[in-house]
């Protein structure tokens, strides 16, 4: 489960009235189990509220509003509820607003009301962090990634991460300076020719592909790879990151899917997780598990 600050989904519950929409956040997370939080308002604070900022540093730490009172109690309070609900949906993820002295992450103010940044964290971030959540800014949190990682982890798929340079293509994939030893796939999308069906095709990376062909053997007529706009809306990712895991953005079940019938299940299976800087690697038997658990059956190809 993951949870996201309120006021970048939109919610106006910010100090000073105000949301603090974030269009990716409100994207990638729709359609999604997500729990939304916002620390100060749980704490019983008003909204709008006095601005407030952290003084001190590690147990000596404050929260201080412009006007000079004490907050501190609040804000633990409103820290301590957050986990609680993050205790209660066994959460692993937190994707907050930075900068904010509850929910930041990277940067908070620096306690002297001058509008200057500072490396810290926020009280509920902190408090997060401590007990083992990976916290990330709502700003340039990796939202395709957490997806995937956290689907694998609530349905008890476990994954080997690799790390590496951007790749778009096999070619570039099979020249990676990072040893990966499951197998390797190309995922290709296609469509029909009335552009009403649509088709994730899970292929060994080397085995040779002919789309007349496939189509043909298939009973599936003529095909085409299908456009980035389909691919988006389909799948939810972009070119050069198709990926099986892609399948849990798409919740109605409309794209069909179609596995290599050469894949070796004794051998592990890798993916990106729906951006091409990482690759996952898990068992065969964890893929198949995966695609079930999305709600799908397959044709073997
Ligand atoms: Fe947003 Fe967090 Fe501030 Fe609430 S406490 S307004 S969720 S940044």
């Amino acid at each position: 489960m993951i949870i996201v600050s309120s006021c970048v989904m939109g919610e106006a519950c910010r100090y000073d009235g105000k949301a603090y929409p974030l269009d990716q956040a409100i994207e990638e997370l729709k359609n999604m189990e997500v729990i939304h939080i916002c620390p100060e308002i749980m704490a019983g604070l008003p909204t709008p509220r006095m601005p407030m900022e952290i003084v001190g540093e590690g147990k000596e730490r404050k929260v201080l509003s412009k006007d000079g009172k004490e907050y501190t109690q609040d804000f633990i309070d409103g820290a301590q509820k957050t986990l609680d609900i993050c205790k209660e949906h066994n959460v692993r993820y937190a994707i907050l607003k930075d900068k904010s002295p509850s929910c930041g992450s990277q940067q908070i103010y620096n306690g002297q009301f001058e509008g200057k940044l500072i490396p810290g964290m926020g009280m509920t971030a902190s408090l997060l962090q401590e007990y083992g959540i990976q916290v990330f800014a709502a700003e340039t949190a990796p939202y395709k990634k957490i997806k995937v990682y956290d689907y694998l982890e609530q349905h008890g798929i476990s994954y080997i991460k690799h790390e590496h340079e951007p790749v778009y293509t096999v070619e570039q994939a099979n020249e990676m300076d990072v040893s990966i030893q499951a197998q390797q796939c190309k995922n290709l999308f296609l469509r029909n020719k009335k552009g009403d069906r649509h088709f994730l095709v899970i292929l060994e990376h080397n085995r040779r592909f002919d789309l007349k062909q496939f189509g043909e053997e298939n009973g599936l007529g003529r095909l085409s790879f299908a456009s980035s706009k389909r691919l988006k809306k389909y799948l939810g990712v972009e070119p050069g990151s198709v990926s099986a895991f892609a399948l849990i953005n798409d919740g109605n079940h409309h794209v069909e899917v179609y596995i290599d019938r050469d894949f070796n299940s004794e051998q592990n299976i890798s993916f990106h997780p729906n951006q091409n800087d990482e690759t996952l690697e898990i068992t065969y038997q964890d893929f198949e598990k995966f695609i079930k658990s999305c709600g799908y059956t397959y044709q073997k190809c």
